[in-house]
């Protein structure tokens, strides 16, 4: 058993569960605890079922509930010294600082943080390995690295940004600085960059392409999947993450 699920994403908070035989981790908390607690129950998750926190970066929709919940249930943090020292977080049960470009092991599931180009101190997205199956997440990226593109290779499934459509935020009621933020290098990943990450991965062991972080005032279902369609032949089921529901269980064989 090797599944995952979310409980909301998008700018207004983001969080995803993972679960092995091992355990139960969730990246990011970008709810109160209170919100976590029901979002976790649709999904059949009380928060003492979990091993861990694992955070990517520290923008609130990340991490605005990582040290209420851990604090709550007595959770281990997984965090970079970057994205720790960013915030004051005040007193954690269980700190645990991760170098960037060091995988773990966690109750038998591998970790593998990796570095991409995000405005904040130290953010990391994840590879997480259980047996020979690989679920990548890659979101709050502003372009796509060679060591990101050369990570992500060989996911059986993945978790990908699709942000914004360019021209729909060209045109769109954001003021020009956070446009300039949203749609630079340190931004967030658009259809077409998704879209050309897509096209140079090894498509043919993909079970599930989630496509995630979707925004709502800059995006729309039609553009994503126009921009995504032409690559999605072989991958077996595709999913779009949503803010209010996130997404339900997807098992990898
Ligand atoms: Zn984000
Ligand atoms: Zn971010």
């Amino acid at each position: 058993m090797f599944a995952f699920a979310s409980l909301g994403s998008g700018s207004r908070g983001n969080a995803t569960l993972v679960a092995w035989p091992g355990g139960k981790l969730l990246v990011d908390c970008g709810f109160s605890v209170r919100e976590t607690e029901v979002r976790l129950a649709r999904l059949g998750v009380h928060p003492q079922e979990l091993s861990a926190l694992v955070v990517t970066h520290e923008h609130g929709d990340h991490l605005k509930g990582i040290a209420p919940l851990a604090r709550r249930y007595q959770l281990p943090v997984f965090m970079t010294p970057g994205t720790y020292h960013s915030r004051r977080l005040g007193e954690l049960p269980d700190l645990r600082l991760i170098q960037s470009y060091a995988s773990f092991d966690l109750q038998g599931l591998e970790v593998q943080p990796v570095p991409v180009p995000h405005d904040a101190r130290e953010p990391a997205q994840y590879l997480f390995r259980y047996q020979q199956k690989c679920l990548g997440l890659l979101t709050d990226l502003g372009s796509i690295s060679p060591q990101v593109e050369a990570a992500y290779q060989k996911c059986d499934a993945l978790i990908l940004e699709a942000n914004h459509d360019a021209a729909m935020l060209a045109s769109g009621p954001y003021p020009y600085q956070l446009k300039q933020r949203v749609g630079g290098p340190w931004g967030h990943l658009s259809n077409q960059q998704a879209a050309g990450l897509l096209a140079r991965l090894d498509r043919d062991r993909l079970q599930h392409l989630v496509v995630a972080h979707i925004s709502q005032q800059n995006n729309a279902p039609a553009a994503v999947a126009a921009a995504l369609e032409p690559w999605l032949a072989e991958v077996r089921r595709v999913t779009y993450a949503c803010q209010e529901q996130g997404f339900g269980w997807l098992h990898i064989d």
